[in-house]
């Protein structure tokens, strides 16, 4: 039922894009935010997107899906680009699924969004999940370096939580990389849990990538991603995703609103 809901939603297009705010440890100023798609159904209400992408990926829907969050992705970034006149733009990461860089119609929609909403094709990241479902000679990596060679920007999400990571590093050349909250929070952390994270962040420093320490949601957490050099930083602490007007303001004046700013 779970699909049949899911074709008439794309039809009908029922989804949201929702964003939350990255911002830099150094100064709390909002430099991007991630795309998170949720569906708003009509009996069960909003629905987050664990409950739904692997629905989408199971069942080819992905594709469409992941092309109208694109493109609404981009939209946003047309906003929020004219709302900066002479500041950076906030860069927008979109979350794809493997399985989206499978279809040969993905890089000419991508090229159609960017083109579409004139933004330039930088203001755009794609964030790469587990990577590791994808052979080492699929035509994915070929085209994963023909959206960079465009002008994209790549992120690897979750590093340290699955396998593919290192050979995601090696294969492609990354702007930035993720770590996961495994790696990020503060609560309960070894000295053990320090070297790990410490190390990762290390190595991805001399990789020359920018560092995203997620899930940050406590000082603790945040205070820790600053003594290890991250660069940036998302989590509950600094904003949960919102829809776009909710983070508007917080774009055009580069300020995170949450308490960290204030404090
Ligand atoms: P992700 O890419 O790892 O996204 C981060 C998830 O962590 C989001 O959940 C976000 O709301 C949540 N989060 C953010 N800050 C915190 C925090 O401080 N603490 C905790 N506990 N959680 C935090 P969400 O929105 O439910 O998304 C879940 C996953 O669904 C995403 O994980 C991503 O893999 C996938 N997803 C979302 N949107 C899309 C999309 O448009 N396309 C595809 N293919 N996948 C998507
Ligand atoms: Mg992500």
């Amino acid at each position: 039922a779970l699909e049949s809901d899911l074709r008439l939603a794309l039809e009908q297009r029922a989804f949201e894009v929702h964003y939350q705010p990255r911002v830099s440890v150094a100064s709390h100023r909002i430099v991007g935010a991630e795309a998170l798609v949720r569906w708003r159904h009509p009996t069960r209400g909003l629905l987050a997107p664990g409950l739904f992408i692997p629905v989408a990926e199971r069942f080819g829907l992905i594709t469409a899906l992941g092309s109208w969050v694109i493109d609404e992705a981009c939209r946003q970034a047309r906003i929020w680009r004219d709302a900066t006149p002479h500041g950076m733009p906030p860069i927008v990461f979109v979350n794809i699924s493997p399985r989206q860089l499978l279809s040969s119609e993905f890089l000419p929609s991508l090229e159609a969004a960017i083109e579409r909403h004139g933004i330039d094709s930088n203001q755009l990241c794609l964030e790469l999940g587990n990577m590791s479902t994808i052979p080492e000679t699929s035509q994915a990596w070929m085209l994963l370096r023909e959206c960079k060679a465009l002008g994209v920007r790549l992120a690897l999400d979750n590093f340290g939580s699955n396998d593919s990571s290192y050979g995601l590093i090696r294969k492609l050349q990354l702007d930035y990389i993720k770590l996961g909250r495994q790696l990020t929070s503060a609560r309960g952390s070894t000295a053990h849990d320090d070297a790990i994270t410490n190390s990762v962040v290390s190595l991805a420093r001399s990789l020359g990538f920018t560092t995203i320490a997620q899930g940050i949601e406590d000082p603790a957490s945040l205070e820790r991603a600053r003594t290890f050099g991250c660069d940036l930083a998302q989590g509950f602490y600094f904003g949960v995703a919102e829809p776009a007007d909710a983070i508007d303001l917080q774009i055009a004046t580069g300020r995170s609103t949450s308490r960290a700013v204030f404090r």
